[in-house]
């Protein structure tokens, strides 16, 4: 004979009012008829505070609207609800929730809607900051440590999408390796943090001297790459001759030191690939380099 024990009946009600989760109750009008202790703990809210209102008055002026109507449709379609939403809890804080939500076709007069709700708030700020880390780990996958500047891998990927758009729209582009001169020497007499300073020095004239849709990078120890959309080589000579006047007036920690640079330009010709600009560019530098420094060559150099 199989065993029967005491008769266990558990109601919705008695779950709701023992279970270790936030849930509710709303009736056809979106009140609360019944919310259990946990979410009242963790809204920190007091019974009385929360039977018999709105629901919707938890939420903010802007989402209540499309609550009422996603409550409505709950009830008449029965559609099941699942989404996030904040929550002004007990002390006016606005928290992050996540909220699923049925209709209960229980046999009571009206039908009535059991929503379950999960503090997401702890979720919300850890997504957040991973977000912010994914951010600053892009920002230092691209930037150059010593001086700021987008640092070769990055300066080839930009170099490269300029290209592509430049070659597609047949627009000018030119690119100007610059390489300062006789930087080994810098080193040797004033020391490698004197270099440092040099170098960070005129990254940052690069930068202010070029326009915001230019691209300067740092290709290597004192090789620089800029990358000039909608530029010929008379523009991009004007430009390096006034880098080198400021560069000339700069000043460093290291008394009577001066830096100067030699450079290549390279205008792009129709359908060039990345390999091409590069390498012009590096034969026109070392033309500069050869034909005693301190000045830019364009390619061909004869
Ligand atoms: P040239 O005029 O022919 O370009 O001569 P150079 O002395 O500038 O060129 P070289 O290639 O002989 O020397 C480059 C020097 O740059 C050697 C290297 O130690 C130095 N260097 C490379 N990276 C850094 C860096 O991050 N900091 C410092 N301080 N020096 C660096
Ligand atoms: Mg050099
Ligand atoms: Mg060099």
């Amino acid at each position: 004979m199989p065993q029967t024990g005491p008769a266990c009946e558990l109601t919705l009600e008695g779950f709701i009012a023992s279970a270790p989760l936030g849930m509710c109750v709303l009736d056809a009008q979106g009140r609360f008829a019944q919310v259990s202790p946990a979410l009242l703990q963790s809204l920190g809210y007091r019974p009385e505070q929360l039977l018999g209102q709105a629901f919707s008055r938890l939420l903010s002026h802007g989402m209540r609207a499309a609550l009422v109507r996603r409550h409505r449709q709950l009830i008449e379609e029965g559609a099941a609800l699942r989404g996030e939403c904040v929550l002004r809890d007990g002390q006016g804080h606005a928290r992050a929730m996540l909220i699923e939500a049925c209709r209960l076709d229980d046999g009571a007069d009206a039908p009535r809607v059991l929503a379950v709700l999960i503090d997401i708030g702890a979720r919300k700020a850890r997504e957040r900051e991973l977000l912010e880390r994914n951010r600053v780990l892009a920002r230092m996958a691209a930037a150059d440590s010593l001086t700021g500047l987008y640092n070769r891998r990055r300066t080839l990927e930009v170099l490269q999408r300029l290209l592509r758009a430049a070659n597609r729209y047949q627009r000018p582009l030119v690119v100007a390796m610059i390489d300062l001169d006789d930087f080994k020497t810098v080193n040797d007499r004033h020391g490698h943090a004197v270099g440092d300073e040099v170098l960070v020095t005129f990254a940052r004239l690069l930068k202010a001297l070029s326009r915001d849709s230019d691209c300067a990078g740092r290709i290597g120890g004192e090789e620089f790459l800029l990358v000039l959309p909608e530029s010929d080589c008379d523009g991009a000579s004007r430009l390096l001759d006034r880098l080198r006047e400021a560069c000339q007036s700069l000043r460093f920690s290291a008394p009577g030191l001066r830096i100067n640079f030699s450079a290549g330009l390279y205008s792009r010709q129709p359908d060039d690939a990345i390999s091409t600009l590069l390498r012009h560019a590096d034969q026109a530098l070392y033309a500069a380099k050869r034909q005693g420094r301190a000045r830019h060559c364009i390619w061909p150099t004869d």
